[in-house]
């Protein structure tokens, strides 16, 4: 069960911060904390398998390989993927939708094109599609959202070509209609890319119910390690993907003057793949698996309503974001008047809390949101309420000293 029943299987939740206080990690939704096993799972690697990946004959090469392929194929069940050779391996969800800009969007698409995304995007999900349509000519347009981050009414037209969006707002928290906004890109016939950087921690992924055509998101905010992350796309549209990494270990043949390259997901993962970031990986949609994501979204609303109620009572603090628990997700971003986020952020860490103040890589929402920065705290299946309650009670602490 997620709480204080599995709080035992992450060794760094012992330690002490500032004047020997207990830590509270509050600043999940930047990374989360690694369990025992997967900690274990990668130095195991190490210590018994470690070599490269496809190139080698030798036992050790042939483990290593058989290390990354299962966990393409782990991978592959976490999203209800149709099979792992929908599942490329990159650097995380930044370089994954990259991928798709670069390799799919910069070359199919033209001018009178247009490419959709939200106000509410990190930039890892705007930057890319800017630039994107500056290289093909197509036009780019952001569907605008309400200061708690509800979309307003949005219609995509003949010319929609791709549509862009997160699950879950990194800054505020608010859950997307990703249903309604895939059904409406389809019926377009636009291709939908979700960046899945804040709902694969929390949520059920199944990219077969979604209908979507490209998913992403980073191992290092589900439990696993940095350095890896999975990008899913639909076979036919990988297939009509260009590779942008080129190198060893993504071609067919190669003479000095051209090249061709592999089908599948290694045509996109020229060099030496992340392989015991993969292990990691791995074994960390094991253990969400086997906590069971249904739970894992009891756990996190329970969190979010708590401390919503409980942030609420405080005054001079503005919560953002929607007032519904059940439309956010593990994520709660506020201000104390006359306050700056990062004086607020530097005051908790004095007290052992964890959180992150600034901008979050989402300036347009926060310039929507009239403000330049939110403090937020974001939840894992290990916090528990009492964390909660230290939050709350620094945060009374706080507006007490303010003027
Ligand atoms: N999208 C969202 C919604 C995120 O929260 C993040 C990480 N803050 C990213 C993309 C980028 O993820 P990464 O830095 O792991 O590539």
């Amino acid at each position: 069960m997620p709480g204080p029943a599995v709080r035992h299987d992450f060794p760094i939740l012992s330690r002490t911060m500032h004047a020997e206080r207990p830590l509270v990690y509050l600043d999940n939704a930047a990374t989360s904390q690694k369990p025992r096993p997967v900690l274990d799972a990668m130095t195991s690697f190490y210590e018994e398998s470690n070599a490269n990946v496809h190139r080698g004959v030798h036992l050790l090469a042939e483990e290593a390989t058989e290390e990354l392929e299962s966990a393409r194929a782990t991978a592959a069940v976490f999203l209800g993927a149709r099979s792992e050779n929908e599942i490329v391996f990159t650097k995380g969800t930044t370089e994954a939708l990259n991928l798709v800009a670069e390799g799919w969007a910069a070359r199919r698409l033209g001018p009178g094109d247009e490419i959709v995304v939200t106000a509410l995007e990190h930039h890892a999900n705007l930057l890319p599609w800017q630039r994107a349509a500056a290289r093909s000519g197509a036009t780019l347009r952001a569907v605008p959202a309400t200061p708690s981050g509800d979309l307003g009414d949005f219609t995509f037209g003949p010319r929609t070509r791709l549509v862009a969006f997160s699950h879950v707002s990194n800054a505020i928290g608010t859950l997307l209609p990703i249903a309604r906004l895939t059904t409406a890109a389809k019926d377009r016939g636009a291709v939908v890319v979700i960046d899945a950087a804040q709902s694969a921690p929390h949520l059920p992924l199944d990219v077969e119910a979604l209908g979507c055509d490209f998913l992403a998101f980073s191992a290092h905010k589900a439990l696993g390690p940095t350095g890896i992350g999975v990008l899913w796309g639909k076979a036919d549209r990988l297939a009509e993907t260009e590779p942008f990494v080129l190198g060893g270990g993504m071609v067919r043949e190669v003479t000095l003057e051209s090249a061709t390259f592999l089908d599948g997901p290694r045509r996109f993962e020229g060099g030496t793949p992340p392989i015991a970031e993969a292990v990691g990986l791995r074994v960390a949609l094991e253990y969400l698996r086997r906590i069971g994501m249904d739970r894992v979204v009891l756990h996190d609303r329970a969190l979010v309503r708590g401390a919503l109620d409980r942030l609420g009572q405080i005054r001079d603090l503005t919560l953002y974001g929607p007032a519904d628990p059940e439309r956010r997700v593990a994520i709660v971003s506020f201000n104390l008047r006359g306050v700056h986020p990062h004086d607020l952020a530097a005051f908790l860490d004095q007290r052992g809390i964890c959180v992150r103040a600034g901008n979050h890589c989402a300036q347009p929402l926060m310039s929507a949101l009239g403000c330049a920065g939110v403090v937020r705290a974001s939840f894992a299946l290990y916090n528990t309420m009492e964390e909660v309650d230290v939050l709350a009670r620094a945060l009374d602490e706080a507006r007490e000293l303010c003027p």
